[in-house]
């Protein structure tokens, strides 16, 4: 396990090389290596796929639902610039590896999944592996969790169709949204958007992407 450990680490350094002149850094933050070598990735992939959990790819999960590929875990994560302090809301749990990641990054992560199923089952693992600085719960991610907002970062991991709404007006000032955004037969782009100190919205395109979709009642809003 240490030894597909380190591979993949080794495998995210050199994807790198897409988003260099993108993120204009050389490599990942070195904090965000740590967490991605410190979460036990293994305890987040089904029990048969165990042996394939360090592989730098997605793998499927329950409900026909994947865990995201180790390179765009670590890429989002550092887009994100999380710091000891942040509040961070993610949508789309999953696994819940990547609320793992940042939750030994930032001080408190909120996550939304939609199939209460998977909720269930995240929260279990989490008090189980003893991460609890992460609250979890079932609900539709485009109305994000006004509850807690404003967010210091907001992380998407299912692809929408577009940048929802409230996710926008949950974001504090320079704070930034991490979001795929298109149809996946039309193909998905990686976007990063930073609320800057007015208010506005700047957007900047990272990378072509191919997450699963988000589902649930954005597309009556589509239509509205
Ligand atoms: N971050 C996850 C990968 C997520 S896959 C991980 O680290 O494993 C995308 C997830 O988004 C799926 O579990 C899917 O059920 C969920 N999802 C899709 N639409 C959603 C919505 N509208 N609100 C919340 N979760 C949603």
């Amino acid at each position: 396990m240490l030894q597909a450990k380190l591979q993949m680490l080794e495998a995210i350094r050199s994807d790198w090389r897409y988003v260099r002149s993108v993120t204009g850094k050389e490599a990942p933050d070195a904090r965000v290596m740590a967490a991605l070598d410190e979460v036990p990735r293994e305890e987040f992939v089904p029990s048969h796929l165990r042996g394939a959990a360090y592989e730098n790819r997605a793998l499927p999960i329950e409900d026909g639902q994947t865990i995201s590929q180790p390179f765009i875990v670590a890429l989002m994560t550092d887009l994100l610039v999380p710091e000891p302090d942040d509040v961070i809301l993610e949508i789309g749990t999953g696994s819940g590896y990547q609320a793992a990641i940042l939750s030994r990054l930032v001080k408190k992560v909120y996550s939304i999944e939609i199939v209460a199923d998977l909720a269930d089952r995240v929260v279990r693992r989490f008090e189980r592996l003893g991460y609890g600085n992460i609250e979890v719960r079932s609900s539709d991610g485009y109305e994000g969790w006004p509850e807690h907002a404003p967010y210091d970062g907001i992380i998407v991991t299912a692809a929408a169709p577009h940048v929802p709404p409230p996710l926008i007006a949950q974001l504090k000032i320079r704070a930034r949204l991490v979001i795929p955004v298109g149809a996946f037969s039309m193909g998905q782009e990686l976007l990063m958007l930073e609320k800057d100190d007015s208010g506005e919205i700047v957007t900047r395109d990272v990378l072509g992407v191919a997450f699963v979709p988000l589902t649930g009642g954005y597309g009556k809003k589509t239509e509205e």
